[in-house]
């Protein structure tokens, strides 16, 4: 095949354990799924079906123990961390059931939906897309995937991040509105899943914002930490 102009890179992520890579293919985000942060956007938590937003493949940093660092993105003064669940999917499938979603996960990671959150609310107070707010290049640093079949298929742990050593936000998966598979079979429904595809399952409360320079350290128990600095 030869391309007109240089085709983009695959964008990757390390997988614990393995020398093979995951290949992202595209990155699903989970708007508001824990009670908590819904409350503190200004939003009453409810058990209306999820939303979703996305990221671009390259949204992808591989993020992992050894600390990565990250551009402070143009266009804002707000610059938020968000730490998150996420899971890889490594068979796809449509109208996938809940009872069925976790043979379709290859298996899960830690991982950051760095948002843009003055442009995020200007555009939600518009009606605008979340584009500009959530959809840029290096906004999702993700850890190493572990894979289901050797961490198996989390319920509960703890979720956590740290700026520069001071706890910021502090959780448990299982406060989720929606679990792993009720999210994998909301999201079938409107959209064939992939291999490759990444799902970012929600953040805790706690969000705040990060400046140039600052250390940020996320965990998931039982999936490792990702240490990550905003460029100076
Ligand atoms: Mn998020």
């Amino acid at each position: 095949m030869k391309y007109a102009v240089t085709p983009a890179p695959m964008y990757t992520l390390a997988i614990a354990g393995l020398s093979e890579c995951f290949p992202v293919n595209r990155i699903f985000c989970v708007g508001r799924n824990y009670a908590a942060h819904a409350r503190e956007m200004g939003k009453d938590p409810d058990r209306d079906p999820p939303f979703f937003f996305m990221k671009p493949a390259c949204a992808t940093v591989q993020a992992g123990a050894s600390l990565v660092t990250i551009p402070y993105p143009p266009m804002t003064a707000n610059f938020h961390f968000e730490i998150e669940l996420v899971v890889a999917i490594g068979k796809g499938g449509a109208d996938i059931r809940v009872g069925q979603a976790l043979e379709h996960v290859y298996g899960y990671a830690v991982g950051l939906d760095m948002t843009r959150r003055d442009l995020q609310l200007d555009a939600r107070d518009k009606g605008r897309p979340w584009e500009f707010g959530k959809s840029f290049s290096h906004s999702a640093p993700i850890g190493p995937v572990h894979r289901a079949e050797q961490v198996g298929h989390p319920k509960s742990a703890a979720i956590s991040l740290t700026v520069n050593g001071e706890g910021r936000q502090s959780s448990d998966i299982e406060m989720m509105i929606w679990s792993v598979p009720e999210c994998i079979a909301c999201l079938s429904q409107y959209e064939m899943l992939e291999p490759g595809d990444i799902i970012m399952t929600g953040t805790p409360e706690g969000v705040n914002r990060v400046n140039r320079g600052d250390v940020m350290r996320g965990a998931v128990d039982g999936l490792g930490e990702i240490a990550v600095s905003v460029a100076a």
